[in-house]
């Protein structure tokens, strides 16, 4: 069969393509030359398998997308108490060059705007880190992620190297308030060449995939990072990755989202899926034009803005039936909170007949702790009211059968 995914995106990629609006980023040479009619849109699901239309191969420079992938690459190596020193968490509305720092401890607000970047990657690799093996570093991470050896473009580098007053002076500021240690040109360089690096659309959406996944690069199946540092990576991204237009995209996407000046765009929704669009334009936010546009479709015609109700409706009991002397209690999808409680509900209000009573868990995809533990004291509970209590788990979804008192839940091998 041919999948018909590629063909849907191709179709969303024609809607956009005659939009000429927005304006290439000229403050150097390399960006103001790009094809500003280059047009991509790739999706990488958390299975790894891999989507892409129009020019999803060529490469371009990933620049402000690096952001959250090396505030997350610091927070991995130093843990987020450290990071939390030297930068914030809160979003600025201001534009992503603004030399602006948080009022009461002079921190930069956040990783996303320039400021902050620069002082997140002067933490990689320890503060005495020469440029080099910084950078090395850095480019050895994007690559991991990417699933492919990345290079940087050099000679881009040396024209924003060239034009870089603005960021020098944020990493002036940065040095007078100590946040950074090193000379204020090594500290830009540094950042530089991580802007630098060059991706394609496809690598993108395999690198935010692997946010998606909670840090298994979904494609070679590397653990680059912890659960816990991808989630507060993505809640960065999700307040601050599109600078001031940051609410009014969280309002329409609903995906958190990083973008680039060279045209790029990802977005991250946990669990599911890494999106990446590519189109050089960009609106007065400095985000791609056409890519907030396909953005704003995909989220639409997909169903993906993350503040919609309807994807988290299925009930946890999907029948409650008599045999004999048992009753059959069947759950479905995945146990949360809401779930579990929605099945103590049941078990709690419906007459239970008989002495004996059976869970069925085949039909669960998943339990998640505060689940599992609800749903465990519920049968402890029952237990202790006289009642035989067994689990029918085919596939081990509960993954560990001990109750609050130390006791086991017993088990069947098979539904009579
Ligand atoms: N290299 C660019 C800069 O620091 C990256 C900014 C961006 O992508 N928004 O100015």
């Amino acid at each position: 069969m041919q999948p018909p995914i590629p063909d849907y995106l191709a179709d969303i990629l024609d809607h956009v393509r005659d939009d000429d609006g927005g304006q290439s980023a000229d403050y150097i040479p390399e960006l103001r030359d790009a094809d500003p009619n280059r047009l991509a849109l790739a999706l990488c699901t958390t299975s790894g398998h891999v989507y892409s239309a129009g020019d999803g191969d060529v490469e371009f420079t990933i620049q402000s997308i690096s952001k959250p992938f090396i505030y997350a690459l610091a927070l991995q190596e130093l843990g987020a108490e450290a990071v939390d020193e030297v930068v914030g968490l809160e979003p600025s509305g201001e534009a992503f060059n603004e030399l602006s720092l948080d009022d009461n401890d002079n921190r930069p607000v956040n990783p996303m705007i320039n400021a902050g970047a620069i002082a997140v990657n002067q933490l990689i690799n320890g503060e005495d880190s020469s440029v080099d093996d910084r950078v090395e570093k850095i480019r050895d991470l994007l690559s991991r992620l990417a699933g492919r050896d990345l290079s940087i473009d050099e000679e881009l580098c040396n024209s924003e190297i060239l034009s870089a007053d603005r960021n020098l002076s944020i990493a002036h500021m940065l040095r007078s308030h100590g946040i950074i240690h090193d000379e204020a040109h090594d500290a830009v360089l540094s950042y530089t060449r991580q802007c630098s690096i060059l991706v394609t659309t496809r690598d993108l959406a395999v690198m935010s995939a692997t946010l998606a996944t909670g840090g298994v690069q979904p494609v070679t199946g590397e653990r680059l990072l912890t659960s816990e540092v991808c989630r507060r990576t993505l809640a960065v991204m999700s307040s601050s990755g599109m600078y001031d237009g940051a609410g009014r995209w969280m309002a329409g996407v609903g995906i958190p989202a990083k973008s680039g000046v060279a045209g790029g765009l990802i977005g991250t929704l946990p669990g599911q899926l890494g999106i990446a669009t590519f189109s050089p334009r960009l609106d007065s936010s400095g985000n791609s034009v056409r890519g907030v546009k396909i953005f704003e479709r995909l989220s639409r015609e997909m169903g993906l803005h993350l503040m919609a109700a309807d994807h988290h409706s299925v009930p946890g009991v999907r029948s409650i039936t008599r045999d004999g002397d048992s009753t059959v209690i069947r759950l479905q999808g995945t146990i949360n909170f809401t779930a579990a409680e929605n099945i103590l509900h049941e078990l709690g209000s419906h007459k239970l007949g008989g002495s004996e009573l059976l869970l069925d868990v085949s039909r669960v995809t998943s339990f998640n702790r505060m689940g599992r533990r609800m749903v465990k004291e519920g049968l402890r509970r029952l237990r202790e009211k006289g009642f035989t209590c067994a689990i029918y788990d085919p596939e081990g979804v509960v993954t560990d059968l001990e109750f609050s008192d130390g006791t086991y839940a017993d088990t069947v091998e098979a539904l009579t």
